[in-house]
């Protein structure tokens, strides 16, 4: 009999650790309350980014600090209430934003990066969807002068990692955009990264080639982990499940379960909001553009034009505080001829560890115990090289890529 494994979470790093698992013969069952990728894997950007290396907390978020704590930048809210009762989790993720950690950690994103586009590639060929994938590359906008520095910077950095990117003027960006407004005198056009149309039907899409191969998905809500000898039982609203192996893979949801076997792993959310709105006159645009002063990202979709917020540091499951998208959606409108707004303001939460990189690979302590969660904002991207690692370690292989950098034993 194969080794059997219960992957916990149909989230696009659920779907893709199952998918690797396959791949080396284990017999999986993947477990979620929802079908395939309706929760964050749904509602991102759908930027597959080979370039986005550099996380929120680096060094340059020092600078940034007063605007961002006294809530007057549209790129973060912070419930400062919150923040106060327990100061420990934000402590920590500003000290993570050290000089000393950048290099380092630049080096762990390329490791999940690198291949973003090309494992997404494979995988949209084997399930029959590439016609979502599009290979576009990203665009990202500056609205004042500073922005030529800023450019330069960020090209210089992606040069050191070989990522072609090129610096536009005015005119450039109107000839790659005709359809955006001319308020951008500065823009970074990379070509290497890609994106989706709907990332919540690719995730769906990668979950039903893992049926069709003859993976088990069971819809159903998790309770509880417990080890009994030499098995893990699920506790399941339906009944109950064991395996030799779990994976935890349910992104922002995944503390929840830990917390009762005593593990912490520092896991908190950033929350952000989407909106659809229509393109006005005809106007299109041909990739995702990023407003660097707006704070958001507007990705052409199937649902219409998604604009996505920044961060929202509330609690998880908090009521909706949509002043952040509103004013994002406001800055759209000045860069893009956008009319009525389409369907409901979508909130998700990005699941993110203090030094914003994943933890992937064993819980320390706990035999058949797996850990894939905290791909913060980047987890569709980072999602199928996220499995990959995964299934290597739980296979005894080499992974791809050095691990360490992911080992949850940071944190646990
Ligand atoms: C506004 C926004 C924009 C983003 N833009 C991008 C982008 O452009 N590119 C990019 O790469 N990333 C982006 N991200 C990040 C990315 O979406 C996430 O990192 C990624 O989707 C996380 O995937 P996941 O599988 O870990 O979590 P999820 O997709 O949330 O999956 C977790 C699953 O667990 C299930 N679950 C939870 N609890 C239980 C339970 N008790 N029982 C059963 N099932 C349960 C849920 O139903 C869910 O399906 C963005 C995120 C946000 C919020």
């Amino acid at each position: 009999m194969s080794r059997s494994v219960l992957v916990l979470g149909a989230g696009i790093v659920g779907v893709s650790c199952a998918l690797a698992l396959q791949q080396r013969g284990l017999a999986v069952t993947l477990l979620d309350r929802r079908e395939p990728g309706r929760e964050t894997s749904y509602g991102n950007a759908g930027v597959i980014g080979r370039s986005s290396l550099v996380p929120l907390n680096n060094p340059g978020l020092y600078a940034k600090l007063p605007a961002y704590l006294g809530n007057r930048h549209p790129a973060l809210h912070l419930d400062w209430r919150r923040a106060l009762a327990s100061p420990g989790w934000m402590l920590r993720f500003l000290w993570e934003a050290r000089p000393s950690q950048a290099s380092a950690r630049i080096a762990a994103m390329n490791g999940l990066t690198a291949s973003a586009v090309v494992r997404h590639r494979a995988l949209m060929q084997q399930a029959g969807i590439s016609h979502r994938l599009r290979e576009t590359g990203t665009l990202k906008l500056w609205r004042s002068a500073a922005g030529a520095e800023a450019a330069r910077a960020e090209q210089a950095l992606f040069t050191a990692y070989g990522i072609a990117s090129e610096i536009l003027d005015r005119q450039g960006i109107s000839a790659l955009e005709p359809s955006l407004n001319p308020i951008f005198p500065t823009g970074l056009f990379v070509a290497a990264n890609a994106s989706v149309d709907s990332p919540g039907a690719v995730t769906a899409a990668y979950a039903a080639l893992f049926a069709a191969r003859g993976g088990r998905i069971v819809q159903d809500e998790v309770g509880a982990l417990r080890r009994e000898g030499a098995l893990w039982r699920v506790q399941t609203g339906q009944g109950v499940h064991e395996a030799g192996d779990v994976v935890v893979a349910l992104g922002p949801w995944s503390a929840d379960l830990l917390a009762p076997l005593g593990l912490d792993p520092k896991l908190d959310v950033e929350r952000g909001y989407h909106r659809h709105l229509a393109p006005q006159d005809g106007a299109r645009l041909s990739r995702p553009v990023y407003d660097v002063d707006g704070a958001y990202f507007m990705t052409p979709m199937e649902e219409g034009y998604r604009i996505t917020s920044g961060v929202d540091l509330s609690a998880r499951d908090a009521p909706d505080r949509l002043r952040q998208i509103d004013s994002v959606t406001q800055s759209a409108r000045e860069a893009f001829p956008l009319g009525a707004v389409i369907g409901p303001t979508w909130r998700g939460a990005r699941p993110t560890l203090p030094d914003s990189l994943p933890m992937i690979g064993a819980a320390p302590g706990h035999d058949g115990l797996w850990l894939a969660f905290g791909n913060q904002h980047l987890g569709f991207s980072t999602g199928p090289m996220t499995g990959e690692i995964l299934a290597a370690l739980m296979c005894g292989e080499a992974p791809p890529v050095d691990p360490t950098p992911y080992a949850p034993g940071r944190y646990l």
